[in-house]
């Protein structure tokens, strides 16, 4: 098994996979998007809305907001806390004044590494006198779980049967090749725990 014609730059990641075959590629691409962690808005509390759009549009607009990633953070369902601590949850606020336009950059976030990938995302406008507060709970997930924490945009193309083009356009902030990496690890831990469920099984002879 090969890398060849590697191209690396930001937020992508390519190159052209020789000597392997469609069904490790495809493990592969499918372990990144479904299984590999990001963060997205859970819990979302609206204070004051006085703006035109429903609360509902609202929490939906921010739930969507892609955030950039830190690796120190539980997932929820492997914290030892029933409802959220600060080893699985990042909080974010924002409050905001009209007349002004609220973008996702105008979040404060408790944590300065856990933060909205771009920061012009539009949420919602205000006229004269709106207000607008809001409180929202990021934890990690993955796109198995909801749409809301798709990791990236991976594909595979096979130019032969073993060669195989693999890019992946992170849409998140994690480094496409540390996602690529975890999603190694991901397998890897499968794989031996399926190993020891088969150990466990008697076997008929
Ligand atoms: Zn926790």
């Amino acid at each position: 098994m090969e890398i060849k014609n590697k191209k690396e730059a930001g937020n992508s990641f390519e190159f052209e996979l020789k000597g392997s075959d469609e069904v490790f590629a495809n493990t592969l691409r499918r372990t990144l998007i479904s299984n590999v962690p990001v963060f997205a808005a859970e819990k979302i509390a609206i204070i004051e809305n006085n703006a035109p759009m429903y609360d509902e549009h609202i929490a939906h607009r921010i739930a969507m907001i892609p955030f950039t990633y830190s690796d120190k953070y539980n997932n929820k369902d492997d914290c030892e806390c029933e409802h959220g601590c600060d080893k699985c949850n990042v909080t974010l606020t924002l409050k905001k004044k009209g007349k002004a336009s609220v973008y996702s950059g105008d979040f404060k976030s408790s944590d300065r590494n856990v933060v909205p990938v771009c920061k012009d995302i539009l949420i919602t406008r205000l006229e004269e006198d709106m207000n607008f507060e809001i409180e929202a709970t990021l934890i990690t997930g993955t796109l198995k779980e909801h749409s809301k924490f798709q990791n990236s945009i991976t594909s595979t193309s096979y130019e032969t049967p073993d060669n195989i083009r693999f890019k992946i356009k992170s849409i998140t902030g994690r480094k496409p090749r540390d996602m690529l990496l975890e999603s190694v690890d991901i397998l890897k831990n499968k794989l031996t725990q399926f190993k020891k469920e088969i150990a466990k099984t008697k076997e008929i002879k």
